[in-house]
């Protein structure tokens, strides 16, 4: 039997190969571990001072082993730079700070991270920013409410609900308006979606997720032209000094060698489990990309993470409970396969800290296809659903 070649991971599998040689002819590039760069002498240190010279001065600001990271993220997303961040969230909220200003206006699509929705509803209201959401699949909608707005926030396929949108379509709306736009591309992958090629102006991700792929790194990277990343690096890092630490950027690089190879087996794994839980009683709906029709243009396959509703015969706890193989735990993108129930979210909504409720239905359950084998997965999800069916 011949496998014919999958082209859409061939340039992902190009940049993410080794890199020549090392020091000590170390096939992995060895870690700089250090928070300072010294110099031979003050006429060297002065050169660079003076903008004559770039080199590595302080960690906060450069290092080669975060650089070597960013360079082959930017690689990855067809980017002119790309810089990174101690988390996904520092990411997103360090370059959203970077450009909005008091009084601007966000226009953003419904039912993205929840965590950005709070920063939203939060910090940025409280600086005077207001934020405006918008269903990302009409694309009527969002030009109606785009007039006037600095900056349009994009998430493709939103978090939970998992809706697909056109990325393309989208960027061409916020430019003829005016408006700059940004993607959280956490969920495709430059793998499976290179926004800037479609005319975003900044793709964040949190690194935490594939791109790491290990479930042992928190960090985030926003990649785009140069002249915005710049701005970035000059306005923000040094200042609220979010800057990704060299041993994450370490684990990070050895994440990227397989993250086209892990997104071979998280898309082969959730297509699989998707398709027969939309067939398996109890469950009322599956939402994942590739189930609600063809995908958008420019969303060239669809990674792990997907999420099911459950009607009133199924014990929603029981079957979390039931679960052997998909461990019940927040995040994804790791080997491990994992399941949240939306009623935590609920739970916590309702709670004293009053976080924001972003919306999602109450019988939702959060599923992500890790690498343990399909068949394996399948049997988990088929016996903690049998277990968990009200008689
Ligand atoms: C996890 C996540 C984030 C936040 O990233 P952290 O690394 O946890 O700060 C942002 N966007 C999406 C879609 C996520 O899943």
């Amino acid at each position: 039997m011949t496998v014919s070649p999958d082209r859409r991971f061939a340039e992902a599998e190009r940049i993410v190969a080794h890199d020549g040689v090392h020091a000590f002819e170390a096939v992995v590039p060895p870690i700089a571990q250090t928070s300072l760069f010294t110099f031979a002498d003050t006429a060297a240190m002065v050169d660079v001072y003076a903008g004559r010279v770039r080199r590595d001065v302080y960690s906060r600001t450069t290092n080669p082993t975060v650089a070597l990271f960013e360079s082959k993220m930017a690689a990855l997303e067809g980017a002119d730079d790309a810089i990174g961040f101690p988390s996904g969230m520092a990411a997103i909220s360090g370059s959203v700070l970077a450009f909005v200003t008091p009084g601007d206006r966000i226009l953003c699509v419904r039912h993205v991270y929840p965590d950005a929705y709070r920063l939203f509803e939060t910090l940025m209201k409280r600086l005077g920013v207001t934020v405006a959401y918008v269903d990302g699949c009409d694309l009527a909608a969002v030009e109606a409410a785009l007039p006037g707005a600095k900056l349009l926030y994009l998430e493709s396929p939103t978090s939970w609900t998992m809706e697909a949108h056109d990325v393309g379509a989208l960027a061409r709306l916020a430019r003829r308006h005016g408006a700059m736009s940004m993607i959280d591309n956490s969920w495709a992958t430059p793998v499976f979606q290179r926004p800037l090629s479609l005319g975003v102006d900044l793709v964040l991700h949190s690194a935490s997720k594939y791109i790491g792929g290990h479930s042992d790194v928190v960090a985030g990277v926003a990649a785009g032209r140069d002249e915005l990343v710049a701005h970035i690096r000059r306005t923000i890092c040094p200042y609220i000094g979010a800057k990704l630490a060299p041993f994450e950027a370490w684990l990070l690089l050895r994440g990227l060698r397989t993250l086209p190879a892990r997104l071979r087996l998280h898309e082969e794994a959730a297509l699989t489990l998707a398709g027969r839980l939309a067939e398996a009683p109890g469950v009322t709906a599956v939402h994942h990309p590739a189930l609600a029709g063809p995908l958008p243009p420019g969303l060239a396959g669809t990674s792990g993470l997907f999420s099911i509703v459950v009607d009133e015969t199924i014990d929603i706890p029981a079957f979390c409970d039931g679960l052997r193989l998909f461990k019940l735990g927040v995040s994804w993108g790791g080997h491990e396969s994992l399941v949240v129930p939306a009623l935590v979210t609920h739970v916590q909504a309702a709670g004293p800290n009053s976080a924001l409720d972003f919306g999602v239905p109450e019988r939702m359950v959060r599923l992500h296809a890790g690498l343990e084998g399909t068949e394996a997965l399948w049997a988990d999800l088929a016996q903690a659903l049998a277990a968990a069916a009200r008689p």
